[in-house]
This record gives structure tokens, sequence and C-alpha cells, in this order.
């Protein structure tokens, strides 16, 4: 950064170039004239994936994914392995290369924005170089955009919140691969994604069930990928799986009934029919990936970890042996944020939160296009009510409602819903039916919706005024 002028000024100035910030910057760029700058502390963009373990994927929609004016993946089907028949999940070196095409290819040749990698950015609006030490000033003329505020935490980068005796192997997921397994057993702590990833690399890659031991303080419900798919010959069965929740939301009688139909309607999986979920962190599974983790019988629900002893795994509630062959795999960094939810507007600052479940590139798009259409600050929030990421099994009804208060206000606004109608990252409504069948199944699928969005919202909020745990999530480790 020698050679830079000591302040620099653009019309916003985005914090983090990870999945949001890029949705936003791709948008601003194809909506509107405005100048940006970049700055990340990591290297290059794409956030969190460039410190993802070697097996880490999307598991969530690919067709989903990634800046709306950029497809991510080729629309072919996996045709081996566990997601076989599925759209294929990029891994996260494939989306770092993602993100540093979309950088290289079209946004710094628009000549509109400037990227400073490797920069830590200060509230007071200093840049710091990570290897120059230089200093620049920056500023925004119209906004500071904060795309680092879903906070995400792997477990290469956070350290356990529980003590390890030096004795005890306790790995990251990152280091598995590089590790001689053999005559070894494994301890997987964590009930998350991450910790069903190593499981089912662990499984694939010859380690026989009985050697693997998971400690699961909760289970988990799991969105069911074969029925969300986002393939044209597929879209009539995805939305019906959408209006079919929202049935379920209508008809439901209590929580238990309601996650009772949403598993036989396949909208939700778990891993153990005999344990009711208390967890929803929006984990995307296919049928064949659940198989293989119910193939682990060994399954610890005592809590969380507090302490790896040399002999001895202490639990909030209770202990259980270990020893020098045990490899503690510790997956319990949340990968969701844990911050409370704020404006996504306020003077002079913008905060990039998920607006629709679960779908941080969306969100970020819909928050730029929506910063272009209107000037003052409350039509903007109207618009776009921040979901918090999902923690307890309950919050699956409460972003629902949340999510589709923002849908419904969306299709209302005429920019909005138009924006939507030709955006990639917005499901189904830009899908031309491939036949007259998948036709009729999207024109049913839309009716079944109609139908149960206004009694499933009413039900559903019903259901949380009488539970007592209607608070607002808090986020905690996995
Ligand atoms: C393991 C894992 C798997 C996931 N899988 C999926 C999935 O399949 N589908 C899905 O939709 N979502 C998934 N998510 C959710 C995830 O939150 C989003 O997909 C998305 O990648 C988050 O992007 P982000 O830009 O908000 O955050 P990040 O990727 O964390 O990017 C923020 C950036 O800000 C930078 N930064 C922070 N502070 C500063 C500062 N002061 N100065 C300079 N730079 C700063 C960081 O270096 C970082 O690059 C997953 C999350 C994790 C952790």
């Amino acid at each position: 950064m020698a050679t830079k002028p000591e302040q620099l000024e653009a019309d916003y100035v985005i914090i983090g170039a990870g999945a949001m910030g890029m949705a936003f910057a791709d948008e601003l760029l194809s909506v509107s004239d405005a100048t940006m700058i970049i700055i990340d502390r990591r290297h290059r963009p794409g956030g969190h994936w460039n410190d993802g373990y070697p097996f880490l994927r999307l598991h969530g929609a690919t067709s989903l994914y990634g800046v709306n004016s950029r497809s991510l993946g080729e629309g072919e089907v996996d045709r081996v392995g566990l997601n076989a028949g599925l759209e294929p999940l990029p891994s996260s070196v494939e989306l770092c290369a993602y993100y540093d095409e979309v950088m290289r290819h079209r946004l710094l040749p628009s000549g509109r924005v400037t990227f400073l990698p490797l920069c830590d950015y200060h509230e007071d609006g200093r840049v710091t170089s990570r290897f120059g030490g230089d200093e620049v000033r920056v500023k925004a003329r119209k906004a500071v955009v904060d795309a680092t505020y879903t906070n995400t935490k792997l477990p290469s980068t956070h350290p356990p919140n529980f003590d390890v005796v030096p004795e005890a192997t306790c790995i990251s997921p990152n280091a598995l691969p590089h590790l001689d397994g053999r005559g070894k057993s494994f301890t997987v702590i964590g009930a998350g994604k991450t910790a069903m990833d190593s499981v089912t690399w662990l499984l694939e890659h010859d380690v026989v069930p009985e050697r693997i031991r998971w400690i699961r303080p909760r289970d988990s419900w799991m969105v069911d990928r074969n029925a969300r798919q986002f393939r044209p010959d597929a879209a009539g069965e995805t939305m019906n799986c959408v209006a079919g929740e929202l049935e379920c939301a209508a008809k439901a009688r209590d929580f238990d009934d309601l996650f009772d139909r949403l598993e036989q309607d396949g909208a939700l999986m778990r891993i153990d029919r005999q344990v009711r979920p208390t967890m929803y962190r929006c984990a995307t599974l296919s049928h064949a990936e659940l198989e293989t983790l119910r193939q682990v019988t060994d399954v610890v629900r005592l809590g969380h970890v507090t302490r790896i002893g040399p002999d001895e795994i202490e639990l909030q509630h209770g202990t259980i042996p270990t020893g020098p062959d045990q490899v503690h795999v510790n997956c319990t960094a949340s990968g969701l944020s844990d911050k409370p939810p704020r404006p996504v507007f306020e003077d002079g600052r913008i905060t990039l939160q998920m607006v629709r479940t679960c779908q941080p590139c969306f969100s970020g798009a819909i928050t730029a296009r929506t910063e272009t259409l209107f000037d003052d600050t409350e039509t903007k929030n109207d618009c776009l009510a921040p979901v918090p990421p999902p923690y307890e099994d309950k919050d699956w009804a409460r972003i629902l409602v949340i999510n589709s208060a923002n849908q419904l206000r969306w299709t209302k606004t005429p920019q909005l819903a138009e924006w939507m109608a030709q955006s990639r990252l917005d499901g189904t409504s830009g899908i031309a039916p491939p036949s007259d069948a998948v036709a009729a199944q999207m024109a049913k699928a839309r009716d079944r919706f109609k139908e149960n969005i206004r009694p499933a919202l009413a039900n559903l909020q019903r259901l949380l005024a009488d539970t007592e745990t209607a608070q607002t999530p808090m986020a905690m480790n996995d």
C-alpha cells in the first residue's frame, strides 16, 4: 500500500469480500453507476470458504449461491457419490476460485471497484495493511457496508472452547486428511454440519462405524436436499415441497405435531428416529448422506464437552472414557451468526444480514437492489426485515413468519417483484417449465401455496405465542 494516497474515497466502502459482500457489490455494479472500495483481511475473496476443511462443500442449493450475474456450476447433476442425481456441490476450493474469477473478471475490470486484500478495516475508517503496515483512510460518500455481520466461525480458525490436556489428540477437521489414522478410533465432537461432514468423510475412508463415537449435545432437524432441487425439471416438486411445508404449518396442533407433519411430508429429516431433535440450523443432507450417518450408533448425549483429559472426557452431564488411541475431532465452531439482528439500513451504514432464510447471496443482492431503488431509510428497512439465523427447532417457525412477511412485501413492491423474476438467486421464480407436466406441477404447487400461506402464518404465530420459549434465539456452539 506504499503508493496509495492517504485517503481513498468511493460511494460505498464494503467491509468483507465473502459471499454477502460479493453478492452486494456485484448487484450494485449491475443496477447503478456507484464506485466501491472492498476491503478484506484475507488474501482473496470468498470469505470463510478460504479456511474450509478439504472436504467442505456447499450443502445448500448451488444454483442459488454466488453472485447474481454469474452462475455457479454447469447445471448438470452429480453422477456418483452420496449426492448422486442431485445438483453438484462445489468444494470450498471451487468456491474460492469462483469468487476470485468474479473479482478479477467482473468487478475490477469495471473500473469502479478497488479491492484492498490483506487489509484490516477499523471502525474509525482506518485501513491497515497486514503486510506493509501502511495505513490509509477510506471515506464512503453514501454508506459503509458491513459484510462481516454473519461472523462465521470454523474449527480451523476458532479453537475449542473447552480445555484439552497436552497428551490428548484434538484436531480440527482440516487436519483429518493429513493424519495417519491406522489403529485409531475417532470421537467427533459437535452436532452441526461440520460434524456430519467429518463423520461421513471417515466412513467414506474405510473407518468402520464401530471406530467412531459421536458426541452430539443436541439432535438436529435437517433439510432434505432431494426435495430442494432448483433445476427446471425438478422445479414442480421443489415448489410442491415449499407449499407442503405451509400446509403442515397451517394444520399443526402444536410443535410436536408440526415437526411430525414436516417429517412425514419429506421437508425435514433427522438422523435418529427415536430422538426428537431440539435444533435446526438449515443443515441440508441428501438421503444417501443421511443413511450413511445412521451407521454410527455410538452417540453420546451428555451435553457439551467441558474438558478432554488424559483418560476421560468431561461433559456437562457426565464423563466418558478416552485414551491415547482416540483422535478427538473438534467440530464445535458455529457457522451462523451469534449477533442480534439490527436494521439493515442506518444513516451512512448498511449491515448485510439474511433477509431470506439461510440465503446469504440472495440477501446481499436484494439489499443492493433495495438500496438503489429508494431514498429514505424507513422505506428501505420496511422492505428488508432481518431474518435471524436459526438455532433451536422452533426457530423454523419464527423465521418462516419473518421470511414470509418479507416475501409478501417484495411481491407487492413492483420494482422488487420485477427484480426477483429475473434474478437467478430467487429460487424457482425465473424458471421456465421444460414440459407441460412440470408446468402443471408448478401451477398446482402455486395454488397449494396461496391456499395455505395465510392460515400457516396465523397458526405459527399462535403456536409461538403459546410457547414460553418464544424469545430471540441465541446462537451457541453446536
Ligand atoms: C462451514 C460452513 C458451511 C456453510 N455452508 C453453506 C451453504 O452450503 N449454503 C449457504 O447458503 N450458506 C452456507 N454457510 C453459511 C455462510 O454464512 C454463508 O454461506 C456465507 O458464506 C457467509 O458469507 P459472509 O460474506 O457473510 O461471511 P464471511 O465468509 O465470513 O466473509 C466475511 C469477510 O469479512 C472479512 N472481515 C471481517 N472483519 C474484517 C475487518 N475488520 N477488516 C477486513 N475484513 C474483515 C473476513 O476476512 C471475511 O473474508 C456456511 C457456513 C459455514 C461456516
